[in-house]
């Protein structure tokens, strides 16, 4: 390792690639976090000598940090690798993606991913302006549920939300690949109120026959049919 000059120790005892220099990235196209293994689609950091990509927030994570969730605060601690410390997998508290990678966890067993810790306070779909909040009151426009459950098991999750209009957390990930794909995703600007991130999807494609290759269309089904099997005040509560 020789030579190389370490940053951003001051604030962190965890450095995701240590090996390298990690540079911001440009353009800021989505890409796969090497550390959380969740899409990012605001600053990213990554290494011009290996396929390291990270979100801002995964780079050089503080140890602590905290979630609020309803009413309570919960603190959170920092674990770079969430499976080996479960052994089972763990749900975002925000998103409702597994943690797969690097991590924080609440010693009541909330569970976050960095970058949802510090998600945009709203986004623009489709023109319209939707606002970050911690629940979910309507059916989901994209899969089409408002609820989701792995097994009987209710998973939590924040949405994007307006009037008549909203989206799990963990959905806007996939719009965010969509609209990339289709070439109409524009990312947030930096600086205060300099841009917020634009999506472009079509929903008319969309509904509960909709698009199977979604994963989270996939958890609602399994769960929604072990719900139905089940306990089916789950589903009506
Ligand atoms: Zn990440
Ligand atoms: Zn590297
Ligand atoms: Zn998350
Ligand atoms: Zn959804």
């Amino acid at each position: 390792m020789g030579g190389e000059v370490s940053k951003n120790t001051k604030d962190t005892s965890y450095t995701i690639h240590p090996e390298h220099e990690l540079t911001l990235m440009e353009p800021r196209d989505p890409f796969y976090c090497t550390a959380c293994k969740e899409t990012g689609f605001s600053t990213g950091y990554g290494c011009s000598k290996c396929v390291v990509r990270v979100h801002q927030e995964c780079k050089s994570p503080s140890p602590e940090s905290s979630l609020r969730l309803k009413r309570k605060k919960h603190s959170l601690k920092f674990y770079p690798d969430m499976n080996a410390e479960n052994g089972k997998p763990r749900f975002c508290a925000v998103c409702s993606q597994p943690v797969r990678g690097c991590g924080y966890r609440s010693s009541s067993g909330k569970n976050c991913h960095p970058s949802c810790l510090t998600l945009p306070k709203s986004i623009m779909v489709n023109s319209a302006e939707l606002r970050l909040a911690n629940k979910m009151m309507l059916d989901c426009k994209w899969c089409g549920v408002m609820k989701r459950y792995i097994g009987k098991v209710k998973i939590r999750s924040w949405s994007y939300a307006r009037e008549n209009c909203e989206y799990h957390v963990g959905c806007v990930k996939d719009m965010v690949i969509e609209s990339w794909r289709n070439g109409e995703f524009v990312p947030a600007k930096e600086g205060d109120g300099a841009g917020q991130m634009h999506i472009k999807v079509d929903l008319s494609s969309r509904g509960i026959s909709g698009n199977l290759g979604s994963k989270l269309l996939e958890l609602a089904r399994k769960g929604t049919m072990a719900a139905m099997t089940g306990d089916p005040t789950d589903l009506l509560g």
